[in-house]
């Protein structure tokens, strides 16, 4: 698989990162992935003794993608076409060492003012009440940098207290110097943000590039 080209930043941004770390990346990824469960209510998610990561963005911004890249399976995370499973937060199982979370994409354009609502409460009462949360990975398109709507998730992090860090996505679809210059921009944003992680990191699910790196950041967070 041929790499996309990479900006400086992009490289730094998986650079924490050395050969064991990459590895237990890798290990945790080999594992069987299983899905648990669709959560419509907070009463429907399962209890775990294990550590969860989520994954949160808008709609369309690649984030069934990234999932299904991170475990290396094609129809694990289903995209936000399939009606039904796109309202709800889906729970993974991995290797019986982590959980993963996919939450409901936001910011379609043509959203109910109830769905909007019905979205709200669900994704502010799981940041709220899921004690074993160590990380959100909020997806954001690398070619628009963070929207309005990504804004007011980051602004409900901070209140819950909740570690995030940004992943951009599709950098294959932006030249080096533009996403240099984009991880630089939003860098420097994200210091108005208390909860938030200051280092990037940067994907793309078509190419590959980023994955081994952001299975290192997750792993580092799983238990065993
Ligand atoms: P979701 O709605 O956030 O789950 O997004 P999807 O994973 O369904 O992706 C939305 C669209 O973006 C689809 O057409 C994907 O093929 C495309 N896409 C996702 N990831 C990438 C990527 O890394 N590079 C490129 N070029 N396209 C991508």
């Amino acid at each position: 698989m041929a790499d996309a080209p990479l900006s400086a930043r992009a490289v730094a941004g998986g650079g924490e990162f050395d050969a064991a770390a990459i590895e237990r990346g890798r290990v945790l990824f080999a594992q069987a992935c299983r899905f648990i469960t669709g959560a419509a209510r907070l009463d429907q998610l399962p209890e775990t003794g294990l550590p969860e990561v989520a994954f949160a963005g808008r709609s369309n911004v690649g984030k069934s993608s990234l999932i299904n890249a991170l475990t290396g399976r094609n129809r694990l995370a289903r995209t936000s076409v399939t009606p039904g499973r796109t309202r709800q937060i889906n729970c993974f199982e991995l290797g019986e060492r982590l959980y993963l979370a996919d939450l409901p994409g936001y910011g379609y354009a043509r959203a109910a003012k109830t769905e909007i609502a019905a979205w709200t409460r669900l994704v502010r009462g799981y940041l709220k009440g899921r004690a074993n949360l160590a990380r959100v990975f909020l997806l954001i398109d690398s070619r628009h940098g963070p929207k309005d709507s990504d804004r007011d998730l980051m602004a409900m992090l901070d209140q819950a207290a909740v570690v995030y860090q940004l992943v951009l996505t599709k950098t294959d679809k932006t030249k080096p110097d533009a996403l240099d210059a984009r991880i630089a921009v939003v860098e420097a944003e994200l210091g108005r943000y208390t909860a938030a992680y200051p280092r990037l990191a940067s994907t793309s699910a078509v190419k590959g590039t980023g994955i081994a790196e952001l299975r290192a950041a997750i792993a580092a967070l799983a238990t065993g």
